[in-house]
């Protein structure tokens, strides 16, 4: 008999991890207790050396899926304790545990089996979860985390579900929206016009899918619009009236078979498919068909992650579009009659439920990039699990950007960052945000007593930190936006500083009043220095050359002194600099050069020029002159233009011409980092900025950089775009309120 003294450090507490434990002791026989501390749980546990081992080695791959085990401390002694049983120990450091918040987590495989199980008293049941798997974020109105304060509230249990509740052997122990057909909600089937319908409600969405029709179904965090994925008029149909004309849908697959069959799917990327965050992974599409889902070199794929889903398929789908019901931007529906009444005209028919969506929460979004998520969007099954952040302070509230709106809460040792929120200039979007930050503040109680924000004086999130701090009396601080994505980049890797940030963006309130995007700099949190740039583009019209990208292209081909054909009216502009602002964007340089080569002219939603010519690209090993001087070092793309419009002119098919532009630009950043390692001696590249979202980019110019023997640094657990911008400015305030 032996005694063994276990401290456990990590994100353990609020994930089910006590009760997990409680079976494990049970399992290997073990007497002792358990409990919280600030850093994590501490456990005393007694028994024969080998179950002691069989419980160590255990206990990280059997552990609840959210816990983050960071590190373990383990000693044995032979002065025994006596235990007789094995308790929970209440403690005084309860705060983290409440703090704690679980994602919703896909349907599970235990409860997968008994949705299929015909024995099973929740066979077929669409509301089927237990303790590792089910609604929770979604479903929560407030702390501590009760039934009574979530969706479920409405709905009292049956003692047959009661009874696994409180049975701590049972995989519902304490599962608080566990249910079954008794007790729980149902679903139920509307036609276009919001009339109930007789029958079974899966199959008479099942039927009205199979007939090519759209229909509503309502999900986790908010309504899909759903409809076959395999024909063109159905999804031409889905686009006139969504009026969304060539944005890419997500569709959802059947199983990873079914993926596969449409998409290049490695190993990698099967895990992050069936795992029980299930994002929406962007996969790289087979040869031949599927334009009418994305226009571009990916299909965003995700797998059914709740039981409805599942019973939706069954086996009469292999792929559905699965878009955010939502109209022109707006936030993701989410409550019943609200969707009748605003999809009317655009949904067939509506597959609804009585269980109310609490908080939004929209499909994640990722590539997978190193074996792990790269995120375009970090939303539902993520969200509000934290980032831990050593030494980080709590009660900074940071506001984000404008688009990619995000915004993100601080606890001492946490950073909380908030679902994908959308684009603020939207009235209701706003609302959403404004609301969500309070919620957030309520449920992992923090006061905020530091504001920060962009530097952009017209941002929203600016103006409602503006406002706030105002009115509340609270401390302000404005950062740089691409200071914000080096330090967010920074932060995700747990980076001390200093490092070269290449920030690569569509657009950034720069310090000198001009638009950045194309940033080279060299800092850390405290502060940065603009090494170096790219020559600056006169955007003729200014936000109007962000859709209309040939005007662009147009300024590109006059600075670069190419031949064209005169537009009189864009000479005058620019002649007199009127309406011209300069914009250091590299989303520009790629509107641009789309324009340039022909692939796309009008832009009809953000990033779609970049995207085409990332498409378009063919591999190659070419690129064109690279030509950096100045301070800032600039690099000055005029050269580059002239040998693209040349190639062009050459008849050099587009594909080469494009990926010759990526490799030029890979050169051009490799050239501005070691020259600021050569000034600086620093040796760490974080790259930040929604231009990061180009694959081309993301595997070339990591491996150029190291062939140069640098160590580079991408974004791991938040967004590069814009909705990664919180975080950096979080961890901005920290460092200033630190000194
Ligand atoms: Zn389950
Ligand atoms: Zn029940
Ligand atoms: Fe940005």
């Amino acid at each position: 008999m032996e005694r063994a003294l276990i401290k456990i450090h990590g994100i353990v507490q609020g994930v089910g991890f006590r009760p997990f434990i409680h079976r494990l002791v049970a399992d290997c026989g073990l007497r002792g207790f358990i409990k919280n501390t600030s850093s994590g749980v501490e456990l005393e546990l007694e028994g024969e050396r080998a179950a002691l081992e069989s419980f160590m080695e255990r206990l990280p791959r059997e552990a609840p899926k959210l816990a983050v085990i960071e590190r373990t401390e383990l000693r044995f002694t032979d002065e025994l304790a006596g235990y007789p049983d094995f308790r929970i120990l209440q403690s005084k450091t309860e705060a983290l545990r409440d703090t704690l918040i679980s994602p919703d987590i896909a349907i599970c495989g235990d409860c997968l089996r008994e949705l299929n199980d015909p024995a099973d008293r929740r066979y077929r049941y669409p509301f089927i979860n237990c303790t590792n798997c089910g609604p929770r974020f979604t479903i929560i109105k407030d702390v501590p985390y009760d039934r009574i304060k979530t969706s479920m509230g409405s709905f009292p249990m049956c003692p047959d579900c009661d009874r696994e509740y409180h049975d701590i052997l049972n995989r519902r122990y304490h599962a608080q929206p566990d249910c079954c057909p008794d007790c729980g909600p149902h679903v139920f089937y509307l036609d276009g016009e919001g009339r109930e319908q007789a029958g079974d409600a899966i199959t008479l969405a099942q039927d009205a899918l199979a007939r090519g029709e759209i229909v509503a179904v309502k999900g986790l965090g908010g309504m899909h619009l759903a409809c076959r994925a395999d024909d063109p008029a159905v999804t031409e149909r889905l686009r006139r009236r969504k009026q969304r004309d060539e944005k890419p849908f997500a569709i959802m697959c059947r199983d990873a078979a079914c993926a596969r069959r449409l998409c290049h799917v490695s190993e990698a990327e099967e895990a992050l498919l069936t795992g029980f965050r299930r994002p929406i992974v962007l996969l790289r599409k087979r040869e031949s068909g599927m334009e009418h889902i994305s226009e571009n070199g990916f299909i965003g794929v995700m797998l059914p992650y709740t039981p409805l889903h599942v019973l939706l398929f069954g086996d009469r789908f292999d792929a559905l579009v699965m878009t955010s019901a939502n109209l022109s931007d707006t936030p993701i529906l989410k409550d019943n009659d609200d969707a009748v009444e605003k999809l009317r005209g655009i949904a067939d028919g509506f597959l609804l439920h009585n269980r109310d969506i609490q908080t939004r929460c929209d499909d994640s979004l990722c590539w997978c990039l190193g074996g792990a998520e790269y995120f375009a969007r970090r939303s539902r099954g993520y969200v509000p699990f934290p980032v831990k952040l050593e030494g980080c302070p709590g009660g900074i509230l940071a506001c984000g950007a404008e688009q990619k709106a995000s915004f993100c809460l601080t606890k001492p040792g946490y950073a909380f960052q908030s679902q994908h929120i959308g684009d603020l200039k939207n009235m209701e979007t706003f609302e959403h945000y404004a609301a969500q930050i309070r919620h957030f503040e309520r449920l992992f109680d923090i006061r905020p007593r530091t504001l920060v924000c962009d530097r952009h004086p017209d941002y929203l999130s600016t103006a409602y930190a503006l406002e706030r701090a105002e009115a509340e009396g609270l401390r302000l601080l404005q950062v740089q936006h691409h200071h914000a994505h080096l330090a967010a980049c920074m932060a995700d890797n747990g980076l001390a500083g200093p490092v070269v940030g290449l920030v690569w963006d569509g657009t950034g309130y720069g310090d000198d009043g001009t638009t950045w995007g194309g940033e080279c700099l060299v800092g850390g949190y405290r502060s940065f220095e603009r090494f170096g740039s790219i020559r600056p583009i006169p955007l003729i019209g200014g936000d109007r050359a962000v859709k209309e990208l040939e005007r662009v292209a147009y300024a590109l081909r006059r600075e670069a002194l190419c031949p064209q054909e005169k537009n009189e009216n864009y000479e005058r502009m620019l002649d007199a600099s009127l309406n011209c602002p300069l914009s250091s964007g590299m989303g520009r340089l790629f509107d641009g050069a789309a324009a340039l080569l022909g692939v796309k002219s009008l832009a009809s939603y953000e990033g779609q020029g970049a995207v085409l010519l990332e498409a378009a690209a063919t591999e190659t090993a070419e690129s064109y002159p690279v030509v950096l001087e100045g301070e800032p070092l600039r690099f000055d793309w005029r050269e580059m233009v002239r040998a693209m419009e040349t190639d062009r002119l050459r008849g050099v098919p587009t594909g080469e011409i494009a990926g010759r532009f990526h490799n030029t630009l890979v050169r051009a950043a490799v050239g501005q980092c070691l020259a600021a390692r050569e000034k600086t001696g620093i040796n760490d590249v974080a790259l930040s900025g929604g231009t990061f979202q180009n694959m081309i980019l993301m595997h070339k110019l990591p491996a150029a950089l190291e062939e140069e023997g640098f160590r580079v640094w991408r974004h791991r657990r938040v967004s590069t775009n814009d909705e990664g911008l919180s975080l950096g400015q979080a961890v901005i305030a920290a460092a200033m309120e630190d000194r």
